[in-house]
């Protein structure tokens, strides 16, 4: 990027928000949808990819700034990869996280009442793009594996942080401190992907 250009961060969710400015370098200077009112288009893509190169795109579009958006969600094998791209439609209108994780147990217990007896593998998956404009620079993938907890555990982090154990780790992402989740997630993972592109 070129010196004082700004890059805007093309989401909505203030958690995805918060850890994203955390992993950029201090020296970019971001701004946010909100300082600008946006809402978020409508995500009618079949992949993770495009449904990030939709919001960078609609958002550098919007406000002619650069844009980093990141589309992500959760992986539960057992439930052949679903929530997936519907990760956050499964919280509703009201974007009701405990909703969808009884959501998630409801799925699970159809599938195999004995669970919880068993390591219900998971990953959690995000979809970095920038943006300028209608022209893409940059797709990135990132994964964290892992496990679903048999019970929602800890008030850190947002979503589906309570319910997701990652792999060689014995607490969820709810119960790690913020700053441990950012060091091994799927976020982060992408984000070492695209930092050259900075
Ligand atoms: P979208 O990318 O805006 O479609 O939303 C992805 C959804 O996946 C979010 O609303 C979260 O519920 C979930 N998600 C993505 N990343 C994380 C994470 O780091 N922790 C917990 N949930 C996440």
């Amino acid at each position: 990027m070129k010196k004082n250009s700004i890059l805007l961060i093309g989401t909505n969710n203030k958690g995805k928000l918060k850890e994203i400015r955390e992993l950029l370098p201090k020296s970019i200077k971001t701004k946010s949808t909100t300082d600008f009112n946006l809402k978020s288009p409508k995500e009618n893509g079949s992949t993770f990819e495009e449904n990030s190169i939709i919001k960078s795109k609609y958002f550098s579009n919007k406000t002619k700034l650069l844009c980093l958006s990141d589309d992500s969600g959760l992986e539960i094998d057992l439930l052949n990869k679903m929530p997936g791209i519907y990760s956050s439609r499964w919280s509703g209108k009201k974007n009701d996280f405990n909703k969808a994780i009884r959501k998630i147990y409801t799925e699970l217990n159809k599938k195999d009442k004995n669970w919880k007896k068993k390591k219900i593998k998971a990953r959690f998956i995000c979809v970095l793009s920038i943006s300028l404009l209608s022209k893409k620079i940059a797709l990135v993938k990132g994964k964290v594996e892992g496990f679903i907890s048999s019970k929602p555990k800890g008030k850190n982090g947002f979503g589906y942080d309570p319910i997701f154990i990652p792999k060689k780790y014995k607490k969820t992402f709810g119960e790690m401190s913020p700053l441990k989740k950012y060091k091994i997630d799927h976020r982060y993972q992408a984000f070492k992907k695209i930092k050259k592109f900075l």
